[in-house]
């Protein structure tokens, strides 16, 4: 991993901002730029260099792990050391203004923070720049991606082979959750959603003790982290034999999905905004009278978080880059009754998309 490429990048915008320092709270930020992977942990990047604060647990590791900063043990609280750093040198930080991540420090941690600070030095909000530069993904990331990519794809094989009216929602996560740790998997990269009959019309229905029933979908949505980096996958089965008036429906509800999906993926390429994507796969579940079924967004990014940005959903702006790595994602919802969804991670290519997710997507029933 490129850690001192990765800080480059941020310092560079640095340049374009009013600030001389940024202050690094969110973990994942944390691990993105320097490779520590503990629990507690500030990074402070400036002009000059980087510097890294956590505490006497992580001494050992801290030291193995950090790339492209100083490391600094705390042995108080880590603000306390920070605003000790700061105020060690006179010239070191002086009239400093720091950016801070406003979206992750708490407004405790903030005061906290700005009481220890030498005077002279000013926090101030900063907008969102490392999750800025980590939509793009490099080589490294894109192979754990891949590689979480797969391990993850092969829950769904064990899924199918548990899958059956009687077995309990939690049995099926249970087995998918086992083979995960079984095959090297850090954690889920979220509690595994296994959603059957009525609760598959809950977009996010974790597993519950409720037993599968013939003559409905079941929805299995799941991921996996494997290197830091996080898989996102889902496919919808149905249960007992599809036959009658209500399997037609939810055939045709299937269809109408796979089809909203394959069109949002076929409109992934670098230039196209991720509101035209959302868009396309709207427009095909408008067009098959189930427009208003569908009530979240088409999909968002995942890397070392399970949602980061870019957020693929109705008006917005980012636009693709290659290297993004989003997820496509439509369903279609009926309270009370059942819900389809079907989930693919791609990667957006110099001349279109990759679909990463190997899974196939025929309609299924077991
Ligand atoms: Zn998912
Ligand atoms: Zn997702």
């Amino acid at each position: 991993m490129n850690f001192p490429g990765r800080q480059k990048k941020l310092r560079e915008h640095l340049v374009t901002t009013q600030f001389d320092a940024l202050l690094i709270s969110h973990l994942p930020n944390i691990r993105y730029l320097c490779g520590f992977t503990g629990s507690a942990g500030l990074l402070l990047v400036a002009e000059a260099g980087s510097v890294f604060f956590t505490d006497v647990r992580y001494d050992t590791q801290a030291r193995e792990e950090v790339k492209g900063a100083k490391v600094i043990i705390a042995r108080k609280m880590l603000s306390n050391a920070l605003a000790e750093w700061l105020g060690a040198s006179r010239t070191r930080s002086k009239g400093w203004t720091i950016g801070i991540e406003a979206e992750h420090l708490t407004v405790a941690e903030r005061k906290r923070l700005a009481d220890l600070l030498p005077s002279g030095q000013r926090l101030r909000n900063a907008p969102a720049l490392v999750e800025l530069v980590r939509m793009v993904k490099d080589d490294d990331e894109m192979d754990r991606i891949r590689a979480a990519v797969r391990l993850g794809a092969t829950l769904f094989d064990r899924a199918l082979e548990v899958l059956r009216p009687g077995v309990r929602e939690t049995e099926v996560a249970a087995e998918m959750e086992y083979a995960a740790r079984r095959a090297g998997a850090e954690e889920m990269s979220f509690p595994t959603i296994i959603a059957s009959g009525a609760r598959s019309a809950l977009p996010h229905g974790r597993a519950s003790e409720q037993s599968i029933a013939p003559g409905g979908f079941v929805v299995c949505d799941f991921g996996v982290i494997l290197a830091g980096y996080c898989s996102d996958q889902t496919r919808t089965v149905w249960v007992g034999a599809a036959s009658g008036a209500s399997s037609k429906e939810a055939r045709e509800a299937y269809d109408a999905v796979l089809e909203a999906q394959q069109a949002a993926i076929a409109a992934v390429r670098p230039g196209i905004s991720v509101g035209e994507v959302d868009a396309a796969a709207r427009k095909v579940l408008r067009k098959a009278g189930l427009g208003r079924y569908f009530t979240h967004s088409t999909g968002h990014g995942v890397g070392l978080e399970i949602h980061e940005a870019p957020r693929v959903a109705a008006g917005q702006k980012e636009v693709l880059q290659p290297g993004m790595v989003i997820t496509i994602e439509p369903g279609v919802y009926f309270p009370g009754k059942w819900g389809v969804r079907i989930e693919d991670m791609v990667a957006v290519r110099e001349n279109g998309c990759e679909v990463l997710t190997p899974t196939g997507k025929n309609f299924l029933t077991v």
